[in-house]
């Protein structure tokens, strides 16, 4: 039709770039049907954008590839409303506010993006008079409260993960557009800015309030291919391993904290952050060179009353066969937070030496992760996790019955087109998955 079309004409270059960096990506049929020009009437851009969702798996082939999941057994446990959420990447996309350079001596640019949140587009500006919007699951505005954002996309993850089920929440973008502001920000002063990790704690700390519950931290940085401990900053190179038996992907070298309350949480995650300034001013690299990461593991035990009164919902890891029933003792699940490296554009010229070994390691890690998302998208049975450290960790945490959410962040100015247009393709890519499985390789 002439109401969607491929827009490689006009964004030939960038998509040339998207492919550079996503490697050797299958390109996804319907590539730009997610794309949309402004003019028409909205309705039919919401119609195209639905028959793309339709183009995904049935879920009557999804169910049944997933009863081979670890953990369809409980699976069916989840309401639909929880269902709906499970196996699918939640796409946000976040507009920080202009910056004071960019207010006091941006006047040869003009605010590139225009987000609508209510219609739950974002569009694009080239020119004044040359436009595209683009579809998100949440669509921030610059004055969005880190309230709004973390309920939005993160709790649903947070609620999975209270009721048993591995979760991941990511951030990705160019560096300076709000990552670590969106993640990371303790809001020691003002406890309204406090970020998703914050936020994440104190509901699970309040979820989990049982005494024999336990809520373990670990943060780490990957920084070339090397796993850092950030609260034991000695730590390097330390081993990323996966159960034969069940797949689930530990740190055993990495340091771990049994959080007890809010503040204490807040005074690791200090002391994390002063880490991981001090190991990157030794390595002489910026923090938005490499990749940190939050991981929440949570036990809960869920005795044979809340079972009785049905109160428990999520999956069991450890089940004991009573009478012919299984009764659950132990639920474990875990939730990564991810802080990706900065997606700029790095270049492979004009850099040289250690910059040019950082770089390659940063396109080998989100082209990775590009992949896996594309790989996920398409239901293929091979997700290549095995490509990258980041890609590796996220492994269990990632497709089957985990939650996972990705926030996209951008910056207002139309200096920044290329990088912002590039950031929302990313994003695009990833709101194609849908009810993908967990696979073995
Ligand atoms: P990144 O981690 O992507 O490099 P930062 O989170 O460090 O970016 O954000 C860059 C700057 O912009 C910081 O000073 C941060 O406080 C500010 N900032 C980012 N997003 C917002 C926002 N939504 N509201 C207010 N300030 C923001
Ligand atoms: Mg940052």
């Amino acid at each position: 039709t002439t109401t969607v079309h491929k827009a490689g004409r006009t964004f030939n270059d960038l998509e040339d770039r998207i492919e550079e960096q996503m490697a050797s990506v299958a390109k996804m049929p319907n590539n730009a049907s997610n794309r949309h020009v402004t003019t028409p009437p909205s309705s039919r851009v919401t119609a195209a954008a639905v028959s793309v969702r339709s183009k995904t798996p049935s879920s009557s082939s999804s169910s049944s590839r997933r009863s081979v999941t670890p953990n369809s057994r409980s699976h069916t446990r989840l309401n639909d409303a929880d269902d709906a959420e499970s196996g699918r990447v939640r796409v946000a996309i976040r507009l920080r506010p202009k910056n004071t350079e960019e207010i006091l001596s941006d006047a040869d640019f003009f605010d590139c993006v225009e987000p609508q949140p209510e219609l739950k587009k974002l569009k694009l500006k080239k020119n004044n008079w040359s436009s595209e919007s683009y579809r998100f699951d949440e669509v921030f505005t610059e004055s969005a409260s880190q309230k709004r954002v973390y309920e939005a996309v993160a709790k649903p993850v947070v609620e999975g993960v209270l009721n048993g089920y591995n979760g991941t929440i990511m951030a990705y973008g160019q560096t300076g557009t709000g990552k670590t502001y969106t993640l990371g920000k303790l809001g020691k002063d003002d406890a309204s800015e406090r970020g998703i990790m914050v936020r994440a704690l104190e509901d699970i700390i309040s979820g989990a309030s049982s005494p024999s519950d336990s809520i373990e931290i670990s943060y780490l940085q990957i920084y070339m291919e090397s796993v850092q401990d950030l609260l034991a900053p000695e730590k390097v190179n330390i081993p990323i391993v996966e159960d034969p038996k069940n797949g689930e992907v530990t740190v055993p070298g990495a340091a771990v904290v049994n959080i007890q309350n809010v503040d204490h949480f807040l005074q690791v995650l200090q002391i994390g952050e002063a880490n991981r300034h001090a190991a990157n001013t030794k390595m002489n690299t910026e923090s938005s060179r490499s990749h940190a990461i939050l991981m929440v593991s949570l036990r809960r035990s869920v005795n044979d009353k809340e079972e009785n009164s049905t109160s428990f919902q999520g999956k069991d890891d450890r089940s004991v066969l009573v009478g012919g029933h299984v009764i659950p003792t132990v639920r474990k699940s875990k939730l990564l937070i991810v802080d990706l490296a900065g997606s700029e554009r790095l270049d492979k010229s004009g850099s040289e030496g250690h910059l040019v070994e950082e770089t390659k390691f940063i396109n080998l890690s989100l082209s990775s992760l590009g992949k896996c998302i594309n790989a996920l998208a398409e239901n293929s049975p091979h997700i290549p996790t095995r490509d990258s450290k980041l890609t590796r960790l996220l492994r269990d945490s990632f497709g089957g019955s985990a939650r996972t959410s990705l926030i996209v962040t951008i910056g207002p100015s139309s200096r920044h087109h290329t990088e912002t247009a590039s950031t929302i393709m990313f994003g695009q890519r990833a709101m194609k998955v849908v009810n993908f499985v967990k696979l073995k390789e």
